[in-house]
């Protein structure tokens, strides 16, 4: 196959060389341009974006990537790894220059450091600093340090010659587990620790690495952070209420509810709300993209837990895992449940009427929906009628 770039492997970074690392693979110039082209369509882009991305990608002046941990159990960076379209090594290659991880990296201790500060002075200025994990703040932030340092100062010194901030995961975004409450190291997100810099936010426990990748790859190629919404997440990654696109999500409108797990209606696949599931008040695009490339229904909600709303900053390890999500809206399903599904599992008709509306309108359309779904069908009935 046609390489877009020759495999002399490019061993100026913090992974290698290692006689026990196997040899890089890379990236045929079809495989690029199809994973830019998949995560231009993701972010809603032309497929001309994803050409365009391809090219920033394989660009000798690309910004390479620095990558801090802080307070957190290394699962973005698991998540990471566990990406096999394309593979980590094509990933770190080929696609984004991971000129430095501090847990990738093959060096240790003072080599590594004296290689990170090395490459920060090199590209100052145009590098994009990833920080994974929150940031300890209180007594003087003693709870998290890398060589002498605090995780504080490590984010500050690392955010001062970026060209970009991305805080990947929940720890990163706005302090993740550590940080509930009482929060007893007083964890922050890194936007806490750099105010008046723009961070953008990819939460998630863990995020998808696809999410993260796009982000990157938006920023190689347009010089400009994607649209974000309110929290600096974006918007292509977290515009969408989990609860749109759930695949359970029939089974809501229907009334089917699991009411503990284990029990017929967590069995049949039914709706989680009442077992805790925050989806209906989480954005994020999990239903959609799934986890781990194993395709639909690899998520949280698809094998049979709630989600815990790991990507809001108000819900993750802040609401109880048992407490009722916040619907926040009510919009019409993708797809009517089946008519003739089984029913008398969980709540009434009514009860889901109550438990789903959020307004005097929405009362009335999710009553008139809820109807339909009730009705028997008429011979002559569309499957998806009103869908
Ligand atoms: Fe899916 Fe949870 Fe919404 Fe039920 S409450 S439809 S399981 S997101």
């Amino acid at each position: 196959m046609d390489a877009i770039r020759t495999p002399a492997i490019d061993y100026d970074t913090c992974l290698g060389p290692n006689p026990d690392v196997p040899v890089y693979g890379k990236l045929s110039r079809r495989e690029l341009l199809k994973f830019c082209a998949g995560i231009a369509a993701t972010m809603g882009l032309s497929s001309a974006a994803g050409v365009r991305m391809a090219e920033a990608a394989i660009s000798p002046d690309r910004p390479p990537v620095i990558w801090l941990h802080g307070q957190e159990c290394t699962g973005c960076t698991e998540s990471l790894l566990r990406s096999y379209h394309p593979t980590i090594e094509a990933l770190l290659l080929d696609v984004i220059s991971l000129d430095y991880h501090d847990t990738l990296c093959v060096g240790a201790g003072k080599q590594a450091l004296d290689y990170k500060h090395a490459m920060m002075e090199k590209h100052k200025g145009k590098y994009v600093l990833v920080t994974e994990g929150g940031t300890p703040m209180k007594d003087g932030g003693i709870y998290c340090k890398v060589g002498g340092k605090t995780q504080a100062e490590l984010v500050r010194e690392g955010a001062a010659g970026a060209a970009a901030v991305i805080a990947i995961g929940s720890c990163a975004s706005w302090g993740g587990i550590q940080s509930a409450d009482p929060n007893p190291t007083g964890a922050v997100g890194t936007h806490e620790v750099i105010p008046g810099k723009l961070v953008i936010n990819v939460p998630g426990c863990p995020p998808s690495p696809y999410n993260f990748l796009s982000t990157v790859l938006y920023l190689l190629t347009f010089k400009r952070p994607p649209a974000l919404d309110q929290l600096n997440r974006p918007k292509f990654a977290y515009g969408r209420l989990i609860h749109e696109n759930c695949e359970r999500r029939p089974h809501f409108d229907a009334g089917r509810f699991a009411l503990e797990f284990g029990d017929e209606g967590h069995r049949q696949g039914f709706c989680l709300y009442k077992i805790g599931c925050k989806g209906p008040e989480t954005f994020a695009n999990c239903p959609a993209i799934g986890f781990g490339d194993v395709g639909f229904g690899s998520w949280p909600v698809g094998t049979g837990h709630p989600c815990f709303g790991c990507t809001e900053k108000a819900t993750a390890f802040r609401k109880p895992l048992h407490a009722l999500a916040t619907v926040k809206t009510l919009t019409p399903p993708t797809a009517f449940p089946q008519v003739d599904a089984a029913k008398g599992q969980g709540v009434s008709i009514g009860a889901a009427a109550t438990v789903g509306v959020v307004g005097g309108l929405v009362v009335g359309a999710g009553a008139m929906l809820l109807k339909q779904m009730s009705d028997k069908p008429k011979a002559t009935d569309a499957p998806n009628k009103g869908a």
